[in-house]
């Protein structure tokens, strides 16, 4: 009999899988509280400035078509350049379509139960799932609930958490629709959620000052489309002689694409190479090389590089590099100390408001996500030893606490960062939920679990 598979999530991950699934002969039920299916946080956003941060010929949502979301575009009128960085909205209204046509070819294989999973439970012949309004049996559970909120920002007051003008993150209620057209805004991050706010607010009107504040004050580099193929990847034994070889790649005159040819050839192996890293060289890396890693490979549309700068050219965008100390509130304002870099005084900047968009918290004991508390507390999930996302395996099976993969809960997208590096973009999510789709349909990995 085919399974009957429940998703946790209804993003871009839950819904690529579901479709992967509902072709393999799946019935699917998926759980998410937004209305619609596919567009998630990411592509929910309806700012004509906010575009996607791949060209549109990386983009297709369906694995083993590449030309999916080219010939959607075409369709529709749209310009179907591949090398287009498209609006997310746009990109938002091609996952929902995906959706409709995955919910026809269902029929009733495909139920989505307008809810939040607060629970599981693995019993003799599958899961039983608690979404709140309603408890379930099903095969497996497939947890796909994105990208974490961001990491509360430290030595924010209690009163000026709690105030209006203090968003906990750029996606917050309003967090981007100025009360005050001429008010201070600090930004605090550097990265590509701090570059959506900046355009986000420009888009509602804001015209006043926006101060960027981050430690090391990177900002995501700008993307370069290529004609030529990305060159052979470097090769390294160890994180040091990685970064050795990108330096030398993107130093040698023949080297078309640079330092971007070095990291785009990495990127099919990366997770490769990072699963075959000691322990302590994986800390190496995620200490001295991510933040420079993220910028270099998670890297913004031409455009969007261009509009930021052009706002610090024009001195409306100010970068501060430094470590904020307190953030306090008045009636007035909220006031942010940084101390610059190299700096022993602490400035204080008055600012009508404040939007943390540092990155995502990756330490899943920290995450208030009702499912993932209860699957730690169960035992069924346990964290990466640095405290960066959770443990599974090849497949994308949650790791339990007694080492065992499981063959009833698993993992897809950003839930798998910490494992993998490379876990969070769609060419990546569209492969997984092939492959997991295939696992699950194979009827002697559910059958194997019963036994
Ligand atoms: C702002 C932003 C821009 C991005 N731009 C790009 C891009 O241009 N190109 C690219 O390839 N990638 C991009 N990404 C990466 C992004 O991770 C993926 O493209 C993709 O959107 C991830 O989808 P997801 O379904 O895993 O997560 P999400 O979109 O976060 O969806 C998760 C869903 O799970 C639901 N949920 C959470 N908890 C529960 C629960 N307990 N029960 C039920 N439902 C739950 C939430 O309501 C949410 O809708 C971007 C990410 C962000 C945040």
């Amino acid at each position: 009999m085919n399974p009957h598979i429940a998703i946790a999530g209804g993003g871009a991950s839950g819904l690529l899988l579901a479709t992967a699934l509902i072709d393999a002969g799946a019935a699917v039920t998926i759980v998410e509280p937004r209305e619609t299916l596919g567009a998630g946080v990411a592509y929910s956003t309806a700012c004509p400035l906010h575009l996607l941060n791949a060209p549109a010929s990386n983009m297709s949502a369906i694995h083993g078509e590449p030309t999916h979301l080219l010939r959607w575009l075409a369709e529709r009128g749209e310009n179907s350049d591949g090398t287009r960085f498209i609006q997310r909205s746009l990109y938002g209204i091609y996952l929902r379509s995906l959706a409709d046509d995955t919910a026809r070819t269902a029929g009733s294989r495909l139920r989505h139960v307008r809810s939040t999973v607060s629970d599981v439970v693995l019993t003799e012949d599958g899961v039983l799932v608690d979404a709140g309004s309603e408890t379930f049996a099903a095969d497996a559970l497939i947890v796909a609930v994105g990208n974490a909120e961001p990491a509360p920002w430290p030595r924010v007051d209690a009163d000026a958490l709690g105030s209006h003008r203090y968003f906990q993150s750029a996606w917050a209620d309003g967090a981007m629709v100025p009360r005050d057209p001429a008010e201070t805004v600090v930004v605090l991050g550097t990265g590509l959620t701090a570059i959506d706010a900046v355009l986000g607010l420009r888009d509602n009107g804001h015209a006043g000052p926006i101060v960027m504040v981050s430690r090391r004050g990177l900002l995501p580099h700008e993307h370069r489309v290529f004609d030529s193929p990305p060159p052979a990847a470097p090769e390294a034994a160890n994180v040091r002689d990685l970064i050795k070889a990108l330096r030398l790649e993107a130093r040698r005159p023949s080297s078309t694409r640079g330092w971007r040819g070095a990291i785009d050839a990495l990127r099919a192996q990366t997770n490769a190479r990072w699963t075959s890293l000691e322990l302590d060289d994986q800390r190496r890396f995620v200490r001295h090389v991510l933040p420079y890693w993220n910028v270099h490979r998670h890297r913004a549309a031409p455009q969007v590089a261009k509009a930021v700068t052009e706002l610090i050219a024009a001195g409306t965008l100010r970068m501060v590099t430094g470590r904020t100390g307190e953030i306090r509130v008045t009636p007035e304002a909220l006031h942010v100390s940084v101390r610059r870099t190299g700096q022993t005084e602490t400035d204080v900047i008055a600012a009508g408001r404040v939007i943390n968009c540092s990155g995502p918290e990756n330490d899943v004991t920290k995450l208030p996500n009702p499912l993932i508390r209860r699957l730690l507390e169960r035992g069924y999930l346990v964290a990466h030893p640095l405290q960066i996302g959770a443990v599974v395996d090849l497949d994308g099976a949650l790791v339990a606490a007694d080492g065992t993969p499981s063959r009833r809960l698993y993992a897809i997208g950003p839930v798998r960062f910490g494992t993998l590096i490379e876990t969070t973009a769609i060419p990546e999510i569209r492969e997984q939920a092939q492959s997991l789709a295939v696992t699950l349909t194979e009827t002697a990995t559910l059958k194997e679990a019963s036994g």
